[in-house]
C-alpha cells in the first residue's frame, strides 16, 4: 500500500508538475475589502457583476460537513465530466500512458481518453457482471496511470464488493477512480470514509442523479489534498459560476427532501422491477443498486422502437458488450412507471 503522497507527484505529467497556474485577481487578494477595483468588473448588476470564488470555499465547507471529509479534499467540476477529463490531463502523457477500465460502463471515460490521445484498455466484467480484479490488474503495466471503476455501475446497475475494490485501490500503481454517481441509491457504503487510507483514490459523485440537478452541471471529485491541488492548478479559474455556487448551497440545505426522493425512487424501483419481471418476454431484470434497472428482453430493439412510437424513451443498450437485448430503464415517478407498464402490457397483447 502507498503510504506517502510522493508517488502521486511522480505520476503527474512534468508540464503539470511545473505549471505556474493562472493567478486571478481573486487569487491574489481574497481578504475583506469594501472597494473592489482589481478585476475590471462592472460596479453594476450585483451580485452577478463579480467573478465567483475560484475555489468555491463556501460550497466546499458545507459539502465537507455533510459528507464527513475536509474541504481541501474536494474538487468541484462542471459535471463529473470535467473531473474525469482533468484526470487525463493531469496524469496521462498523450501517446504514452494508458487507462484501464471495466466494460460495459459509463461512456465518458473512453471519450475523454480518446480526446486526450490516451490508450484505453477495457476489461470485460464476467457474464453475470461481476468485477474481475485480477484481470484489471493484469491489464495494467508500468504506463498505466488511471483505473476506472463505476460502482454502482452504469448500465449494469450492480455495486461491486468492497473487498474487491479495495484490492484494486491497494494494488494498482496509479490513480484508482471509483465513480459513485449512483451511491445514494445503493445499499453499499461510500468510499469517502476511506480517503485518508488511500492517497491514490479519487471518488466521483454528482448533483445530476439523486440530487435532481442534472441541468445545473455540478460534479465532485473527492481525493487526497495532493490530487485536489493538481485539479485546482489545471481547471479553468472560474469553472463554477456564481449562480451555480448559490444553487448548490441552497440544494445542500434540502438534504432531507433529497432523502425522501431517494426513498420514493427505491420503493418504485422494487415495485416496477417485480411487474417488469412478470412479463412473458422479459428474461431477466438485473438487481439494481441505482435509479435504473437493466432488463434482458426478447428482441429488445423491436420493443425499444415500439415504445418510442408510444412517446416513451428508454435506453437501448443492445449493442453494448455483455448487454445484448438489454434495455436500461430509469425509475421515474409512480405515474410514469404506470404509463410504461400499461404500454408494455399492450405491446404483449398485440405481439
Ligand atoms: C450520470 C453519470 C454521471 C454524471 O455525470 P455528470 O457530468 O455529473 O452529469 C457520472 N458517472 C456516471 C457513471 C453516470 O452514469
Amino acid at each position: 500500500m502507498i503510504q506517502s503522497s510522493e508517488p502521486i507527484d511522480r505520476w503527474v505529467r512534468p508540464n503539470i508538475r511545473q505549471l505556474r497556474p493562472y493567478s486571478s485577481a481573486r487569487n491574489e487578494f481574497s481578504g475583506e475589502a469594501s472597494v473592489w477595483l482589481d478585476a475590471n468588473e462592472s460596479p453594476f448588476n450585483e451580485p452577478y457583476n463579480r467573478y465567483p470564488d475560484p475555489l468555491q470555499w463556501g460550497v466546499k465547507q458545507r459539502l465537507a460537513e455533510q459528507r464527513g471529509v475536509r474541504p481541501e479534499q474536494i474538487f468541484l467540476g462542471v459535471g463529473s465530466d470535467e473531473a474525469i477529463d482533468l484526470l487525463y490531463r493531469i496524469f496521462c502523457e498523450p501517446g504514452r500512458h494508458n487507462a484501464v477500465a471495466i466494460t460495459p460502463t459509463y461512456g465518458m471515460y473512453r471519450v475523454c481518453a480518446d480526446i486526450n490521445g490516451v490508450e484505453y484498455r477495457e476489461v470485460p466484467l464476467s457474464n453475470d457482471f461481476a468485477l474481475r480484479a485480477d484481470a484489471l490488474l493484469a491489464a495494467a503495466d508500468a504506463d498505466s496511470r488511471l483505473l476506472f471503476v463505476c460502482s454502482p455501475n452504469n448500465p449494469t446497475g450492480n455495486a461491486f464488493p468492497a473487498a474487491e475494490l479495495e484490492r484494486l485501490v491497494a494494488d494498482f500503481e496509479g490513480i484508482v477512480v471509483i465513480d459513485e454517481a449512483y451511491i445514494d441509491f445503493s445499499s453499499q457504503p461510500s468510499w469517502l470514509g476511506r480517503l485518508d487510507d488511500f492517497p491514490n483514490l479519487v471518488v466521483l459523485q454528482t448533483f445530476s442523479k439523486a440530487w435532481g440537478s442534472a441541468g445545473v452541471r455540478l460534479g465532485m471529485a473527492f481525493a487526497s489534498p495532493t490530487i485536489i491541488g493538481y485539479y485546482n492548478r489545471v481547471k479553468y479559474p472560474y469553472n463554477i459560476s456564481e449562480p451555480v455556487q448559490r444553487y448548490a448551497l441552497a440544494m445542500l440545505d434540502r438534504a432531507d427532501e433529497v432523502r425522501r426522493w431517494v426513498t420514493d425512487i427505491l420503493a418504485e424501483r422494487s415495485r416496477f422491477s417485480a411487474q417488469l419481471g412478470a412479463l412473458p418476454s422479459v428474461h431477466r431484470v438485473y438487481p439494481s443498486d441505482a435509479n435504473f434497472v437493466l432488463a434482458r428482453i426478447d428482441d429488445a430493439e423491436r420493443l425499444y422502437r415500439w415504445l418510442v412510437g408510444e412517446g416513451i424513451v428508454v435506453r437501448n443498450r443492445s449493442s453494448v458488450m455483455l448487454c445484448g437485448d438489454c434495455l436500461r430503464i430509469t425509475i421515474g415517478t409512480a405515474r410514469e412507471m404506470d404509463i410504461l407498464m400499461e404500454a408494455l402490457r399492450r405491446y404483449h397483447k398485440t405481439d
